[in-house]
Parts: C-alpha cells; structure tokens; sequence
C-alpha cells in the first residue's frame, strides 16, 4: 500500500468511526476519582476549616500533618499508593485537592517530598529502603524530611553552592560544612537531605546528595523565616557545622560519584547533576499545588458574584465579571492540561525535549498568581481583608514564581531547550 492509499484509507476510516477507540483519553479511572474524592474530603473538612488559624499562628500545623498520617494521606505507603499510578495522575490529582484546601498547610503534608523524591532519585536501593520510610515515621510518630539546597549566595544559580563535603576516610564519614537557606522543614526535620559541593571547580557538576540522619550533632537550624504566604509551613535556614555522617550517607554511594566526577574531569558529560535531577523530576507536581489553589479562589470569587448584589443585580451579571471567571476557568484547565501532560512524560519515561515540566510549572504559577488576585478584585473590599480566604490565597499562590525554581529560570529552561542556544 502507498503512503496516499494509506492516508486515503485513514481518512475514510474516520468518517465510517474507527473500529477501535483511540487509545489517548482523559478520562480518570475510577481508582483516580475514589483518590480525588477522599483527598477532597480531607481537604474541605479537616484542611479548609483549620487554614485561617494556622496562618495566623505562623507554625506548623502537627495536629493536621498527624490526622493526614492517621488517614494514610501522609506516609511511606500513602506516596507509594500515588506514585504506583502509571499514568503519572495520580500525585497531580492529590495535590491539587490538597492544596484547594489550603497551601500552607498542604506545604506542611507535602513538603517532606522533595527530600523523598532526592532520595528516591539519587539513593540505592538499601537507601530507598532504610530512608524513605524514615522521612515520614510512623501514623503514631510522625516525623518529617527537608530538602536543602539553597543558600544565602545560590538560589536561582545552583552551580554556587559553598557547602562542602570532604570524606574522611580513615572514619569513612563525611564532614559537610555550610548554611543552607529557605529550607522547608529546616531544623524541625528529622531526615534533611543535603547538597553539598565535592569539588568546588565542578560547579553544579560536582555536587553531591547527602542524608543527615535525625539527631547528627553538627547539624542545626538557624533563623525561621517570616513569611509573605504558604504561613503554616515552616521555612528555615539550616547550619551544617562540622557535621559528621556515615560513608554511607552519600546517596547513590562513593564508588558512583567517584566515576561521575572523573568522568567530568575528563571534560565528559556528566549524567546528573543532584540538585537538578531533583527539581525536574517535581516541577508539574508543584503546579499541581499552584492549581488547587487557583480552583480554589476561582471557586469562593465565582460562588461571590451569584451572591452579591449592586446596581439592583448581581454582580456576575456584569459582562466585566463573568468574562473574568471564564477566563480563569479557562486558564486553569489549560495549566492542568499541561500539568497532566508533564507528569504523565515524567512518570512514563518520555523525554522532555521542549522542557515540558518547567512549561507547565510557570503557566500553573502565573495563573494562580493571577486568579488569585483576580478572585480579590471580585471580592472587592472585602476580598482585601483577612475575613476573606482569597486574601491568603493571593498571598500563597505568589511562590509559585518563586520556589522550585523562578518564573525566570522556567523560562530559561524552556527557551533552551526549544532553541538549543545557550540563553542567558
Ligand atoms: C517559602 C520558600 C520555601 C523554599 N523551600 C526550599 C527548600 O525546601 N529547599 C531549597 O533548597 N530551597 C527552597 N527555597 C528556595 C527557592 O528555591 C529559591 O528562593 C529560588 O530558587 C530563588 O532563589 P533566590 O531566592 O536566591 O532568588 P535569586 O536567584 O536571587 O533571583 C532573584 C530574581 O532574579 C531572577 N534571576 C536570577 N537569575 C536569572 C537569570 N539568569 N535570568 C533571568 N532572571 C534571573 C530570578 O528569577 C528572580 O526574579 C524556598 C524558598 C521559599 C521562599
């Protein structure tokens, strides 16, 4: 058959119906919408009800994080559950549901994650196994992980790490030294996970991941830090003073970072770079988080405007209003369409050629920043006060351009890698 009777044939196929469906859908399983209701369950009564107050109180939210674990939302197995999902939709779905119900406090049920996805990425599997279950503890004694790799003089630029690890080899122990920056959970953590520089003229190429176990004297939190959103999780910096671990706390272990470097030594690519694995494997995970908090103020503006009345009528009746909503329905199921795309790739191997995580990551950010502040604007004087949820939602969803890598940086990335010039 040529190629024209090939196509001939598709076309008419299309019009008799194709005898077999298309294997690409949208559609959830039933397994994904039990998941989705569950969560949502937990995020309307439990989450939802206890946001204002643990915004307030700038603390981390135990009892909450505790009654996640007692439902198996917070947990080893509860994240393997998700993970498992080969479609990838699972995590996003729970995420999304979660932090509808508020971002802070699913920052405090989710921010044990980056330090469990840099294990999982970078350890062995005796590390998996011994550490992964150890950043969530048990239902009954709940602990939680930090992932640092920011610091004062790197954030957006990861290659300037100055924390270094040197390995003493008659101990077979290393000695990490340094300060780490903006960690969520920092010092409040059991487990931290560590980026630290090898050979500081690698730049990014020679860094490494490391576990702190709980307890590592050496090892302690320095300043809380005051925040403008997301009020509930906690944010520190983190001191690594002569702080000493085991040989076997080096994730993915000696003998592979020793080949990795000579590798790069010898001007060779280097197949990963620690802290950046890191990112990329989370980033449509974070806009899922964006995600649930744009539904959520797009939901509280919308259900507003049927409600209140000026001029004799109600508000949404205004053309300047409901355009407004059908823009940022539209622009949130655009972000989730991305979302689902990135994290599907990601869990089913396909390459990112066009840096499909870090597109979906800056669109969900910038629409829950921009949602947000349009559900404020619905609100009007009161959507401006504190009395109202769409105030701290706006002041939540703004990380979203900030952390897991800025609006700037996603943009970097993506322009790269459509262009393959080196962009600044
Ligand atoms: C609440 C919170 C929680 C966090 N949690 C963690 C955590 O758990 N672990 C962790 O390691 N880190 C964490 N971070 C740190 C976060 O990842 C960094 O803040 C972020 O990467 C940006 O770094 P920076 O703040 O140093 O900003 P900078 O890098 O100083 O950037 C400042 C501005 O310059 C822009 N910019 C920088 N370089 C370029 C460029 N080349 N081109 C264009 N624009 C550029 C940026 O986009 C940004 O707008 C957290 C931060 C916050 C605020």
């Amino acid at each position: 058959m040529t190629a024209t009777e090939a196509a001939e044939e598709q076309v008419q196929e299309n019009v008799n119906g194709s005898p077999e469906k298309a294997p690409f859908s949208l559609e959830l399983s039933q397994d994904q919408k039990d998941i989705r209701e569950w969560v949502h369950g937990f995020a309307e009564n439990v989450v939802r009800p206890a946001a204002h107050e643990w915004d307030e109180r700038e603390e981390f939210p135990w009892p909450i994080v505790q009654e996640a674990a007692k439902i198996g939302l917070y947990g080893f197995e509860g994240t393997a559950q998700f993970f498992a999902d080969e479609t990838g939709l699972t995590l996003p779905i729970v995420n999304e549901e979660l932090f509808w119900g508020d971002a802070g406090i699913g920052m405090a049920i989710m921010g044990t994650g980056l330090a469990v996805s840099a294990i999982f990425g970078q350890g062995t599997p005796e590390q998996i196994g011994e550490w992964i279950p150890r950043c969530y503890g048990t239902e009954d004694d709940v602990k939680i992980a930090a992932f640092c790799a920011s610091e004062p003089d790197a954030g957006s630029d990861v290659s300037a790490v100055r924390t270094t690890a040197k390995y003493d080899e008659a101990g077979d122990e290393w000695v990490l030294n340094g300060q780490k920056a903006w960690a969520t959970n920092g010092g409040i953590a059991d487990v931290h996970v560590v980026i630290a520089s090898v050979d500081r003229e690698l730049g990014s190429r020679g860094h490494a991941a490391f576990v702190i176990p709980p307890g590592t004297s050496g090892c302690e939190q320095g300043a809380k830090v005051k925040k403008h959103g997301i009020r509930a999780s906690h944010t520190a910096d983190v001191h690594l003073d002569d702080c000493r671990v085991p040989g076997s706390c080096l994730l993915g272990g000696k003998e592979k970072l020793d080949e990795r470097l000579a590798r790069v030594r010898e001007g060779k690519r280097s197949k990963s770079q620690a802290a950046m694995a890191t990112f990329e494997a989370s980033r449509p995970i974070v806009g899922a988080q964006a995600l649930g908090i744009a539904r959520a103020a797009y939901e509280y503006s919308l259900e507003y405007a049927k409600e209140r009345s000026q001029f004799g009528k109600a508000i949404i009746e205004n053309q300047a209003i409901a355009f407004t909503l059908a823009d940022m329905k539209t622009e949130i199921d655009a972000a989730r369409l991305l979302v689902w795309r990135a994290s599907w790739m990601g869990r089913n191997g396909v390459p990112f050629e066009n840096a499909e995580g870090s597109m979906s990551k800056v669109k969900a950010g910038e629409v829950a920043t921009w949602a947000t502040e349009r559900a404020i604007q619905i609100l009007g004087g009161n959507g401006y006060t504190r009395e109202f949820p769409v105030e701290r939602m706006h002041r939540d969803a703004k990380i979203y351009d900030i952390f897991e890598g800025t609006a700037e940086i996603q943009r970097m990335v993506i322009s790269r890698a459509i262009s393959g010039v080196h962009i600044r």
